[in-house]
């Protein structure tokens, strides 16, 4: 492989806000660094399908501020196979684009490790998810602006629920990682959070109704993350119809207003950071990597870590959501 001339950006999998302003980082620090730059369309779809434009400073003038992605995203079955990802490989070389930069989630990170290692393709990945699930890095793009979202819903839950004397449920996403979920429970005040890393281990609605839900209180509000391994909210509101007919239980599922918005100054400023040291990374060499930030420096993570590990929650954060919320 050569020296890098061009690079190709692209964002992949489910949508984050802040992916905007990674767009835009990428971009003008490539050119600011004397590099070209190719938005690609739809993920890795666009690679496929050979959607793939040139960007001038001017194509991401005016997009910090907008949530989605200009680049539009997609989910690309034909890139999970060697054949598909042959034909991105050959419309790469056809656009002269000697390296990719991924902006997406796990999945999207371990399709770029896999082409990575069949092509000699430099690929720099940078965490676009609102789950904060990639291991390596303090927080994701879009993560802070989902958990603002998700204050702004339940603060207003709270006022109708108080006034009806109500207990609810209210789903947020995540996947399998409870972030959202605990730390959206500890900012709003909930009672208690629902989450996927502690259902094996205690039931947690037991738990929740002897500790958390208190005749002394008005209302009682549970968040629980979206998951196969927690069942979601309306698997705990049935639950409490049959074992505790007493509670009034009402449940809320955010759903996709969670991934909307305008991005937060931090996943903005946390966006416009990880952009510039993606292009920083690749022209010092760097391959293969997560870019994250960790104790408020950039950090490179090899895909395979970013991927693998589980990220673990602060077992702290569990403790202080039980014990204000009494
Ligand atoms: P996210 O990046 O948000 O986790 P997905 O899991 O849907 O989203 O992955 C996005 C895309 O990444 C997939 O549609 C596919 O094109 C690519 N991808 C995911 N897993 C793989 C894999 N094992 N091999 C190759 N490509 C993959």
């Amino acid at each position: 492989m050569g020296a890098i001339k061009c690079i190709g950006v692209l964002t992949s999998g489910g949508d984050a806000p802040g992916m905007n302003a990674a767009i835009r980082a990428v971009t003008r620090a490539a050119i600011y660094n004397g590099l070209r730059v190719k938005g690609i369309y739809r993920g890795y779809r666009g690679l496929l399908t050979d959607e793939i434009k040139e960007f001038k400073s001017q194509n991401v003038s005016n997009i910090i501020q907008q949530g989605g992605t200009i680049l539009k995203t997609a989910r690309c079955q034909e890139f999970t196979t060697p054949e598909g990802r042959r034909v991105a490989y050959e419309n790469m070389r056809k656009e002269e684009i000697d390296a990719l930069i991924i902006i997406g989630g796990d999945g999207s990170l371990t399709g770029a490790r896999i082409f990575a290692q069949e092509y000699d393709v430099p690929c720099i990945g940078l965490p676009g998810t609102i789950d904060n699930d990639l291991f390596g890095t303090d927080s994701t793009i879009g993560y802070d602006t989902a958990l603002n979202t998700i204050l702004d819903a339940v603060d207003k839950i709270r006022d109708t629920a108080t006034s009806h004397e109500r207990l609810f449920f209210v789903e947020v996403m995540g996947r399998d990682a409870g972030f959202l979920a605990l730390n959206g429970a500890i900012a709003a005040g909930a009672e208690a959070a629902i989450i996927p890393e502690y259902d094996t281990k205690v039931d947690q609605l037991e738990e929740f109704i002897k500790n958390g839900f208190r005749k002394s209180k008005n209302s009682s509000i549970v968040l629980v993350a979206e998951s196969e391994i927690t069942g979601g909210a309306m698997h705990y509101a049935e639950r409490v119809k049959k074992e505790f007919p007493e509670y009034d239980v009402r449940v809320t599922i955010l759903g996709h207003l969670q991934r909307g918005g305008r991005p937060t100054a931090y996943d903005r400023i946390l966006a416009s950071r990880l952009g510039a040291a993606a292009i920083a990374a690749l022209m010092d060499g760097q391959r293969n990597v997560m870019i994250g930030v960790d104790h408020d420096e950039v950090v490179y993570v090899p895909f395979s870590k970013a991927i693998k590990n589980d990220k673990p929650l602060k077992e702290d954060l569990i403790h202080v959501l039980r014990e204000l919320s009494i």
